[in-house]
C-alpha cells in the first residue's frame, strides 16, 4: 500500500518544541533493541520506526494508529540513543498531534475523563474500599487525601484540556443509546 509523504508535516514536528532532536537520528535501531515493549510486543511497537516515519512526514500513519500510544515513557530509549535523541519528548508530541485530530485510544479518553472530574486516575470507589478492607488496610482513606480537583480543571482549563475532555464527554453521550422509557 502506498503512502503519502507529508513534507510539511514533517516540517512542522521539526520545529515544534522537543521535536528537534528527531533529526539527529542515524536509525541504528539502539532505542528499539531496548525498548521492553518491542520486546513484549514482538516489535509490532518499534521506536526506531516512529522516529523514521517521522523523519519521512507519514502523519496518517503516525497518528491514526493506536501502536503509537503503546509507550510506557520508561525512558530507556532516551538514554541509550547515541545520537542523543529524545524521543520521549516526540512521542509526546505525536500524541498531542493525534489528540488535536481526534484519533485517541478510548482507554486514554476515559482515564482523562475521570482524572478531570475527580482529580485522581483511579477514583476512591466502593469496590477500592472493598478490597482495602480484605487486605486489612487503613479505611478512612478519602479523608486524609485532599484532591484540589478545581485547581487542576483551572489548569486543564487554561492548557486547553478542558475543552478536549468536554469534547470526549459530548462524544460519549452521543454515542449511548437511548434510556428506555419507564413504565
Ligand atoms: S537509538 Fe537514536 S539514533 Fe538510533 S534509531 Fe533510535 S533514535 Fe535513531
Ligand atoms: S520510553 Fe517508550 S519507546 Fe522508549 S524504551 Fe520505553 S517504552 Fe520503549
Amino acid at each position: 500500500m502506498s503512502s503519502t509523504i507529508d513534507f510539511d508535516f514533517r516540517n512542522k514536528l521539526l520545529k515544534m518544541h522537543g521535536a528537534l532532536s528527531l533529526s539527529y537520528c542515524y536509525q541504528c535501531g539502539t532505542c528499539s533493541g531496548g525498548c521492553p515493549v518491542a520486546k513484549e510486543t514482538n516489535g509490532k511497537y518499534n521506536p526506531r520506526r516512529i522516529i523514521e516515519k517521522s523523519l519521512l512526514g507519514m502523519k496518517d500513519k503516525l497518528i491514526k494508529d493506536p501502536v503509537l500510544w503503546q509507550c510506557t515513557l520508561c525512558d530507556t530509549c532516551d538514554e541509550a540513543c547515541p545520537q542523543n535523541v529524545e524521543l520521549t519528548e516526540i512521542f509526546g508530541v505525536l500524541k498531542n498531534l493525534a489528540v488535536l485530530e481526534g484519533f485517541v485510544p478510548d482507554a486514554y479518553k476515559a482515564q482523562s475523563m475521570t482524572v478531570f472530574d475527580f482529580g485522581v486516575a483511579v477514583p476512591y470507589s466502593d469496590p477500592l474500599v472493598r478490597r482495602r478492607k480484605e487486605l486489612g488496610l487503613e479505611q478512612k482513606l478519602d479523608e486524609n487525601i485532599v484532591i484540589p480537583v478545581q485547581e487542576l480543571q483551572t489548569l486543564m482549563e487554561v492548557t486547553g484540556m478542558k475543552e478536549i475532555v468536554e469534547k470526549f464527554k459530548a462524544d460519549k453521550a452521543a454515542a449511548a443509546p437511548p434510556e428506555k422509557p419507564s413504565g
